[in-house]
């Protein structure tokens, strides 16, 4: 099967193509906006979601002002080359009231899917890191992260220490908001380590997806 191409679109006498936007990693619909020729052939080329803004009447690239920018992992078209997908790594949040979807208002008055829940854990974890690094460049004097930084590093990893025990208490007595909470905390600090020690969330993953899958691996304790 060949590429198919921009003339295989099929644009709207307004020259506008819908897009539904979708994230690559969880499958979750993110929002649906239009596009006109540029702005597919932009986001081919440089591999960032752009869109034509229908109120505004101009080239879109998502983010560029609030930072929630799209990274193209895919651009698909439909059967009959009448709309458009772009699977997408979200940064932030993909619609403008905060919310991780704009789909998140039922119509059957059904709960929202939680973007956590329904995201799991990924992409937060980097996201975080990317922080905490970013801030650790700068500084800024109102941040947690230059203060934990003032601080010096033995007085992070004794708050290691402490958020293990403040996760294991909470494990113990079955809170499952509060083992969220001090898991979230430890997880928080331990990237802050990682940062300053220079280990990346890639460095961990490596470990882990090597042992992705195996069984009977040995434990940590037992590996040494
Ligand atoms: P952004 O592209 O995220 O920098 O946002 C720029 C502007 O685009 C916002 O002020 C909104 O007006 C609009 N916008 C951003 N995201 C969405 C969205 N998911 N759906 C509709 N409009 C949006
Ligand atoms: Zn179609
Ligand atoms: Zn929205
Ligand atoms: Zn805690």
């Amino acid at each position: 099967m060949s590429v198919p191409a921009l003339e295989n679109l099929n644009f709207g006498p307004d020259g506008l193509i819908p897009v539904v936007t979708q994230d690559a990693r969880t499958g979750a619909v993110l929002m649906q906006a239009y596009a006109d020729r540029a702005a597919v052939e932009r986001t081919l080329a440089t591999r960032e979601a752009t869109y034509f803004s229908r109120s505004r009447g101009e080239q879109w690239i998502k983010g560029a002002t609030s930072g929630h920018t799209q990274r193209i992992v895919d651009v698909r078209l439909d059967c009959d080359g009448d709309s458009l997908l772009y699977r997408v790594e979200q940064t932030g949040a993909a619609c403008h009231t905060g919310e991780y979807s704009c789909f998140y208002r039922s119509m059957l008055g059904e709960q929202p899917e939680e973007a956590a829940t329904e995201n799991g854990l990924d992409g937060t974890l980097e996201r975080v890191y990317a922080t905490i690094t970013k801030r650790l460049a700068t500084l800024p004097e109102t941040s947690y992260v230059a203060r934990l930084h003032a601080g010096g590093l033995d007085r992070v990893l004794k708050k290691i220490s402490e958020e293990s025990g403040e996760v294991l208490l909470a494990a113990k007595n079955g809170d499952r908001a509060e083992l969220a909470t001090e898991v979230a905390d430890l997880f928080f600090h331990t990237l802050f380590a990682m940062a300053e020690v220079g280990v990346g969330p890639a460095d961990v993953a490596a470990v882990l997806q090597a042992r992705e899958g195996k069984t009977g691996l040995k434990g940590p304790k037992e590996i040494g």
